[in-house]
C-alpha cells in the first residue's frame, strides 16, 4: 500500500477547473509542480462530449510542446459546480452550458481512457492541501474556504466524508446565532456564512462603523462598496474597527471550529479563501475563542494552519489531486 503510495506521489496527474466561461487545466509532477497548463472556452460546445474531446486534443498539444508523454498521467480530476463527488455527475449546474444532469467523469474517462474523480471547490482544496499543501502529514482535518461564501470539507482517517449524497461538510450554514437578523441565501438566519464570508465581514465591519463615532479609514469608503478586501488591508494598516471586525470574524469562527471539533476530532482546522488572506488577523481571536468553547477532552491536540497551496493555482492542484485519488481508488478500491 505504501509502495503504490509513494509511486502515485511521484507520478503526474491532469487536474481540471471548469468554469461556466472558460475551462482550464494543468498537468502537475510530484510536490504540485505544475509542468504545463492551458485552457479552453467551456461555452463554445454545446455537447459535453466534443468539449471532453476538444479538451484532449489540447491537453495532448500542450504536454508535446512541453515534452511530457501523456501515458503518464495516471488520474484527473475535474472540479465543477454542483458536482457529485459519488457520482461524477453535474446536477443543476446554471452556470454550465450542457443539459444537467452532466455525466463528467464517466465521459472524461471514456475520452481520455484513464481513472477520473471529481470535486466540488471545497472538496478539491482539501485533497489539495493533503496531497501538496499545509495538510501533507494530517489525515484528519477540516478545510474550510472563506471566500464569497463558507465552505468546508471533512477529512478523517485520511477519507474525504462524503455522505450518503455527497452533500457533507456545508458547515457554512451551520447557524451560530439563532437570534440573528443576518438572513443568509440558504434561506435562514444566522448561519456561520453571514459572519464569516466575505459578505459577514462587511456586514460586520458596517455595524461597528454605525455603533461608535470613532475614526476610521472605512468611513472614507462609500458603505455599498465597501469590500472585505477593504476591511482587511485597513486591519493590516492597523485600522481599529478593522481590526475589531477581524477580531469578531475570528471570534465566531473559534466557537463554530470548538463545535465542529466534537464531530471529527481533527488533527487541524486549515483555512484558504480571500477572507483567509487575513489569517494573521483573525488567528488570536479563534484560537483564544476556541479554547473557551471546547469540550476539554479535545484540549491542546488542534493545530490552526492557513493553506499554503499557491492562492491562484489551488483549483488546479486540489483538481490534480483528486485525480490522485482516483488513481488511488484504481490500485485499491477500498481507500
Ligand atoms: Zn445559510
Amino acid at each position: 500500500m505504501k509502495e503504490t503510495e509513494n509511486i502515485l506521489a511521484n507520478s503526474l496527474y491532469l487536474g481540471i477547473d471548469i468554469g461556466g466561461t472558460h475551462t482550464v487545466f494543468a498537468i502537475v509532477g510530484p510536490k504540485g509542480k505544475i509542468l504545463c497548463r492551458g485552457g479552453i472556452r467551456t461555452t463554445d460546445y454545446s455537447v459535453f462530449f466534443d468539449f471532453a474531446k476538444a479538451l484532449r486534443k489540447s491537453v495532448e498539444a500542450l504536454a508535446r510542446e512541453a515534452g511530457i508523454n501523456i501515458t503518464c498521467i495516471e488520474g484527473i480530476g475535474v472540479g465543477a459546480p454542483c458536482v457529485n463527488a459519488l457520482t461524477g455527475v453535474a446536477e443543476g449546474a446554471v452556470d454550465l452550458p450542457w443539459p444537467s444532469p452532466v455525466p463528467l467523469a464517466e465521459t472524461l474517462q471514456n475520452v481520455f481512457g484513464i481513472p477520473v474523480g471529481a470535486a466540488n471547490d471545497a472538496n478539491a482544496a482539501a485533497m489539495g492541501e493533503m496531497y501538496y499543501g499545509a495538510c501533507m502529514d494530517y489525515d484528519d482535518f477540516i478545510m474550510i474556504t472563506l471566500g464569497t461564501g463558507v465552505g468546508s470539507a471533512i477529512v478523517a482517517d485520511g477519507n474525504m466524508i462524503l455522505g450518503k449524497r455527497a452533500l457533507a461538510g456545508e458547515l457554512g450554514h451551520s447557524i451560530v446565532r439563532y437570534d440573528s437578523d443576518r438572513m443568509c441565501s440558504c434561506g435562514r438566519r444566522g448561519c456561520l456564512e453571514m459572519y464569516c464570508s466575505a459578505r459577514g465581514v462587511v456586514l460586520t465591519a458596517r455595524k461597528m462603523l454605525e455603533a461608535t463615532k470613532e475614526d476610521s479609514s472605512l468611513r472614507s469608503i462609500p458603505s455599498d462598496t465597501l469590500s472585505a478586501k477593504d476591511i482587511c488591508l485597513a486591519a493590516s494598516a492597523g485600522d481599529k474597527i478593522a481590526m475589531d471586525t477581524m477580531r469578531f470574524t475570528g471570534e465566531i469562527l473559534g466557537e463554530a471550529c470548538a463545535n465542529f471539533t466534537a464531530f471529527s476530532s481533527p488533527e487541524a482546522f486549515v483555512f484558504f479563501g480571500g477572507v483567509a488572506r487575513a489569517f494573521p488577523y483573525f488567528k488570536d481571536a479563534m484560537i483564544e475563542s476556541y479554547r473557551r468553547n471546547l469540550l476539554w477532552v479535545y484540549r491542546d491536540q488542534v493545530k490552526f494552519l492557513q493553506s499554503d497551496l499557491p492562492f491562484d493555482d489551488a483549483a488546479l492542484l486540489g483538481a490534480a489531486a483528486v485525480g490522485r485519488r482516483a488513481a488511488l481508488k484504481t490500485f485499491c478500491p477500498t481507500c
